[in-house]
């Protein structure tokens, strides 16, 4: 049994009748519960829910504050390398794409680390694209190893990995794993992925679940927004959410809803997902699962990030930069994808200062 099993029971579901059907006496009955069930998820996601964002904005919001405070913690990703054997047609990573290539020696992650660390930052991630022949998993614990020097929480972004990878890395010292499922909808899936290992939607799928099983600290999943109609999409990573948390109660599960930004080939979004749309997937996400975190990226735009943070948001990346050696090295490459909020860490932290929150640079050290 994994996530795949709930997502063949759900994948065929037909979300329209219940979303045609919901009517504000429901809204009105849902926004007063406190446990709230998959059709009520599903209610708040429908059109008709447009017109309640405003109650259910105060709802997360009292709620955000009741299991997470008025905190905001702060984290930075760091390119280790740009190699990538996969063809997804929204990266610029893509390997058909004529990009600089570049992987970071451990002197250059040293370099990159001490720029950041120089910041306050104490919690990083890690990310490189799928390549093992250039990232093999001893160069990612090798990093690991000297970037403990530096950080407390160091997280990854990588190639799924087996189970037993799973373990090495997080006896290294890793904390914590995003893996973003990019499309739920299979067989969108399967077209966006044109080659390479990551056409195995089964195996992407599990990775959280294989981490879980080896007792990583916690797990970032979701969507890339753009590829299939986001009130499916959000619909799905609810449910992959829900399972995760309730099968694995000791480890923090959180969500991110990135949308495509420009990159280096020229796929475009195929479905809209304007602010509004992600204030309503951020929303209905937060009153179906109060104990998710939600993390917000630099894809978007500085105010935008900034009203969203007494909306749930309790982690933010700042000082970003998507090149391998943005940080510190004078010659970096070219970058994943284009970001919206150039602003250093100081300006991110006195951001969420305005807003009556508190950044935070540590919540957590290694035993
Ligand atoms: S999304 Fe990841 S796997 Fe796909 S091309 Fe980009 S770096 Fe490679």
């Amino acid at each position: 049994m994994s996530f795949y099993h709930v997502y063949q029971t759900i994948r065929d579901d037909d979300f329209y009748p219940m979303h045609d059907q919901t009517s504000e006496k429901d809204m009105m009955t849902i926004l007063h519960k406190n446990i709230l069930t998959e059709d009520d998820f599903l209610r708040l996601l429908s059109p008709m829910a447009e017109m309640y964002l405003e109650q259910a904005a105060q709802k997360a919001h009292a709620l955000s504050l009741q299991y997470f405070g008025k905190t905001v913690l702060l984290y930075t990703p760091m390119y280790l390398a740009n190699y990538c054997v996969n063809r997804c047609v929204y990266c610029s990573f893509n390997t058909q794409n004529v990009i600089e290539r570049r992987q970071l020696t451990y002197n250059e992650i040293e370099e990159e680390a001490k720029a950041i660390a120089s910041t306050g930052l104490k919690h990083i991630l890690i990310l490189t694209g799928e390549c093992r022949k250039t990232t093999p998993v001893a160069y990612i614990v090798n990093a690991v190893k000297r970037l403990k020097k530096y950080f407390d929480s160091v997280g990854m972004e990588i190639y799924p990995l087996t189970e037993e990878e799973y373990k090495t890395v997080i006896n290294a010292g890793v904390d914590s794993l995003t893996v973003y499922q990019e499309v739920y909808d299979e067989t969108i899936y399967d077209n966006v992925h044109l080659s390479g290992p990551k056409k195995d939607y089964k195996y992407r799928l599990d990775a959280p679940e294989r981490a879980c099983r080896q007792k990583i600290r916690s797990v970032n999943i979701g969507p890339l927004l753009g590829l299939n109609d986001w009130r499916k999409e959000i619909f799905f990573t609810g449910m992959h959410a829900k399972y995760l948390q309730k099968k694995y109660p000791d480890v923090d599960i959180s969500i991110s809803l990135p949308r495509i930004k420009p990159h280096a080939g020229t796929y475009e979004a195929r479905y809209d997902v304007n602010d509004q749309d992600l204030v309503q997937a951020l929303m209905a996400l937060k009153l179906f699962l109060p104990r998710v975190g939600i993390t917000i990226s630099t894809r978007e735009a500085p105010d935008f990030r900034d009203n969203l943070i007494p909306l749930g948001v309790v982690k933010m990346s700042a000082g970003v930069s998507t090149e391998v050696g943005g940080h510190a090295l004078e010659h970096g490459s070219d970058s994943q994808f284009e970001i919206s909020d150039p602003r250093n860490v100081n300006m991110i932290k006195h951001a969420i200062l305005k807003k009556g929150y508190q950044p935070v640079f540590k919540d957590w050290m290694p035993f």
